[in-house]
């Protein structure tokens, strides 16, 4: 199975992915969570990214494309993955079909998780991470646990300011991309409003597998 999330930032997807690598034994690869990890370990791609990535800006496409064609060629990826937060632009989804085509691949689907941009403010605002599990959790949607609450990570460009420059590239860049691949029948629009465990469901019902 080889699938794509698109949506907004905060429209679930890495929550939703986590689930769905777990029912379909495939990779998440996620571009967001693999700079992040760069620029923990102050690689030089690392150095690049955080000033882009903490203006909400979106990093240069060749720097992206290059990184997702290397996590491509790892074995556990030859089977299927869940490509989370790639391809951002039309320029990266073209590089993909080229990468796909040439390995004589094909996509499943391409999940596009719809939130409405305003509730994406609050849940961004209040989202914070658990850097020993990876875990996501909402201050008031999805709260966690009393005692672990001290270790949680809120993300730096996860500020109001941060999220209204990172909704303006989704619509203006990212959306884009919808009509790239509605002319090859692959998008599946899910509703991302509601309980998770709804919204995981519904994503279920329309891979229909
Ligand atoms: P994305 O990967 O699309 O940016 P996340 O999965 O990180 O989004 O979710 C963003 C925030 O919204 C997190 O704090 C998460 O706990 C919360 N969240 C995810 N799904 C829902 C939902 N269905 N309803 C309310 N809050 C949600
Ligand atoms: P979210 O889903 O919350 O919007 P991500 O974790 O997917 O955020 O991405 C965080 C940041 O990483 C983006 O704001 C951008 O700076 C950078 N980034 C991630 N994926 C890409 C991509 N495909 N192209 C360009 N920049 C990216």
């Amino acid at each position: 199975m080889r699938l794509i999330f698109i949506g907004p930032p905060g429209a679930g997807k890495g929550t939703q992915a986590a689930r769905l690598v777990e029912r379909y034994g495939i990779p998440h690869v996620s571009t967001g969570d693999m700079l992040r990890a760069a620029v923990k370990a102050g690689t030089e791609m690392g150095k690049v990214a955080e000033g882009y990535m903490t203006a909400g800006k979106l990093l240069p496409d060749e720097v992206v494309v290059g990184l997702v064609r290397e996590r491509l060629k790892a074995p556990d990826a030859t089977k299927g993955v869940l490509l989370d937060g790639f391809p951002r632009t039309v320029p990266q989804a073209e590089a993909l079909d080229v990468m796909l085509t040439g390995e004589g691949i094909s996509l499943d689907a391409v999940v596009l998780l719809e939130v409405p941009d305003d509730l994406i403010v609050s849940r961004i605002v209040g989202r914070r991470q658990d850097p020993e599990t990876g875990e996501i959790y909402h201050l008031q949607f999805s709260p966690p646990p009393a005692d672990i609450l001290p270790r949680l990570v809120h993300r730096k460009d996860d500020t109001e300011e941060a999220v209204r420059t990172r909704l303006g590239s989704y619509h203006d860049q990212t959306a884009p991309i919808i009509p790239f691949y509605e002319a090859k029948g692959l998008v599946k629009r899910v509703d991302g409003v509601g309980n998770p465990d709804d919204v995981t469901a519904r994503i279920i019902a329309a891979l229909g597998r």
